[in-house]
Formats: C-alpha cells, sequence, structure tokens
C-alpha cells in the first residue's frame, strides 16, 4: 500500500466547514468574523503514551479526543484537525480501526480532518487542532482571582484506576468489580472532551484548564499563570463510589490529585456565578462540584477532613522529571 493510497483510504473524509481539505499542498479555510482560532497540538507516542499493542480504534479516538480536550478548556469550539502519523508499516486492520476512533470522534465533535502527514516510523501520532472562539472569550489559565471557587466537571481519579489496573499495580485490597473496571478503562481510553462545557464557560469561568497530567499539577499551571494560590478540600473531591469507599488517602492522593488522563475541566469562578454553574450542570447533566478556593498566599494546599493540610508528595506527571 503507498502513502498515497494510506491517505486516500483512510484519512480522507467529508469536510463540513472546510474550504479546501486533504489533497492539496495545503488546506484552506475561513474563520467566522469576530472569531479568533485557537490552535493546540498534542503528540502520542507508543511506549510512552501507550503500549505497543494498544487497540487502534481507542487510539484513533483518544488521539484526537485529547486535542478537543484543550479546545473545550480554552472555551474554543472545535473546528479542525490536521494528523501527521509514524507508522512501523502499513497494516490494513491496525490503519482501519486507527481511522474508524479518530473519524468516530471527529463527527461526534463536528471537527474536520483537513490535512497531516504520513510517514514510516516507530508508531507515533501527532495531532494539532484548530478552533474558533469569540475574539477575547477565551478562557484562559491566567484569569484566577482570590475568593474565586475552584470546579472540576464529573468524577476524578478512574482512568488512573483503569492503568493501574493494566498495569497490574493495583493493591491486593482493591478488588475492583468488572463492572467498574470497565468503567475505569472507558475513561482511560475513550474520554469525552467537555466541549459543551467549555462553550458554556466563556462568559462564566475567569480560568480553566483540562486535567492532564493529574489535579494537582494541572491546577498548578492555573496557580501559576494567575499569580495565585488555592486550598483544596480531600474530602470534596468528586470521586466514583468506589474510590470514596476504598482508598486511603495516600491512594487518593496517587490516583485523584496526582494521576492524570482524566481529561475533565478544572476551572474558575467567582462565587456570585454559582446559581448559573448549577443551571448549566443540570441543563448539561454533569456533574459540576466545588473543591476549593483561589487564595492570596502563592501556594497550593490540600487539606483533610478536619481542615489539617495534607503532606503532598508526588504532584503529577512530567516528562522530564
Ligand atoms: P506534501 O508532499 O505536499 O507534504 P503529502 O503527500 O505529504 O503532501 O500529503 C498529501 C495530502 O494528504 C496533503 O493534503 C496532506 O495534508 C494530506 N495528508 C497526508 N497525511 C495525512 C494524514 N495522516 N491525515 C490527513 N491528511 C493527510
Ligand atoms: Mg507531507
Amino acid at each position: 500500500m503507498s502513502e498515497f493510497n494510506i491517505i486516500r483510504d483512510y484519512f480522507t473524509k467529508a469536510t463540513q466547514h472546510t474550504i479546501l481539505s486533504v489533497g492539496d499542498d495545503a488546506a484552506l479555510i475561513s474563520v467566522t468574523t469576530g472569531n479568533e482560532l485557537a490552535i493546540s497540538a498534542d503528540m502520542l507516542v507508543a511506549g510512552t503514551h501507550f503500549f505497543n499493542d494498544a487497540d487502534a480504534y481507542k487510539l484513533g479516538w483518544k488521539s484526537l479526543a485529547v486535542n478537543i480536550s484543550d479546545m473545550a478548556a480554552m472555551g474554543a469550539s472545535p473546528k479542525w484537525a490536521t494528523l501527521s502519523i509514524a507508522l512501523p508499516h502499513a497494516d490494513k486492520h491496525w490503519l482501519s480501526e486507527f481511522s474508524r476512533g479518530f473519524f468516530a470522534c471527529a463527527t461526534k465533535f463536528k471537527v474536520d480532518l483537513i490535512g497531516g502527514d504520513t510517514t514510516r516510523g516507530p508508531l507515533t501520532i501527532s495531532v494539532q487542532i484548530m478552533g474558533e472562539v469569540p475574539h477575547g472569550k477565551a478562557i484562559k489559565r491566567s484569569g484566577a482571582k482570590v475568593g474565586d471557587d475552584i470546579w472540576v466537571s464529573n468524577t476524578l481519579g478512574d482512568a488512573a484506576l483503569g492503568l493501574a489496573h493494566l498495569q497490574n499495580k493495583l493493591h491486593d485490597s482493591l478488588q475492583l468489580d468488572d463492572g467498574y473496571i470497565e468503567y475505569c478503562l472507558h475513561a482511560l481510553h475513550i474520554p469525552r472532551p467537555r466541549v459543551s462545557l467549555g462553550l458554556q464557560l466563556r462568559y462564566i469561568a475567569t480560568s480553566a484548564i483540562d486535567i492532564s497530567d493529574g489535579l494537582l499539577s494541572d491546577l498548578g499551571h492555573i496557580l501559576t499563570a494567575s499569580k495565585v494560590g488555592a486550598s483544596i478540600y480531600l474530602n470534596q473531591l468528586p470521586v466514583s463510589a468506589f474510590i470514596s469507599q476504598h482508598l486511603d488517602e495516600k491512594q487518593m492522593q496517587q490516583f485523584v490529585l496526582a494521576a492524570g488522563d482524566d481529561y475533565e475541566l478544572c476551572f474558575t469562578a467567582p462565587t456570585s456565578a454559582n446559581g448559573v454553574i448549577t443551571s448549566i450542570s443540570d441543563h448539561l447533566n454533569l456533574k459540576l462540584t466545588t473543591i476549593g478556593k483561589i487564595t492570596v498566599q502563592q501556594e497550593l494546599i490540600v487539606l483533610d477532613c478536619n481542615h489539617q493540610p495534607v503532606t503532598t508528595s508526588k504532584t503529577g506527571f512530567d516528562h522530564f522529571a
């Protein structure tokens, strides 16, 4: 199979909001008047971000989903993506499954695949995403204000438990039942970017980030950019019933505070926005929970149920740490 056949058979699909797509030297898009272009890229490397024998459909979904998640965190509407992929060999079954997963995600979130690059090499998937956001309305990391509430969508820690399960790293005392394992693995492999939430938060949140490296690490980026601190309450963190019933404080830190891959949104908003946020939560049928407050002191403090500071060791995933 030639490079051109691969592109034609697996990476060319009708588009919705593109002038010129795959097939020319460059794609052409037109940005809606009054909007800015939000651009982000994320790379997935075999052996670093996924196992070499990972399911191709899930990889396809996730490689786009993690990029769309960055659009959600900016309050941007995802529109266009490019896909640069290095493949060790042209395996038809693998390509067809990967393409199916990628386009399932693209269709769900109305993203056009408009170009990319295809080469031979160690399996590496690099996606660039572009989206639109009304001029000046992107939700940046730098806007958190002292006194703001800190919010998190859905639950945290399930993807990390799924990963630990796959790696056989779960302590014997943590017996997950089959249904919950499946839920955790789904959270790990088929993350659902919170696009609708991001769009609704445009005029409400003072800052936002998607949780890809762990709550402490990602919230830390908001704090650094906003030059503020935060107190968060361990017992307010939104977790599944299993986690709240079975994980001790140390395990909570490991799976809920320090582990990534949830792709939920963490955002800040003034307390006056509580009512609106609650109605957004109802409207989207998505749990939104306040987990703490933005503070003046530029540090991140985790408090236990007695309001005593917990010593946190690991702060999140860093490729070069
Ligand atoms: P060039 O030689 O000009 O870089 P290529 O032969 O690499 O062009 O690509 C041909 C066309 O296919 C271009 O429009 C490019 O954007 C697109 N393309 C290449 N690889 C992919 C891919 N993996 N997914 C989507 N489009 C791709
Ligand atoms: Mg090329």
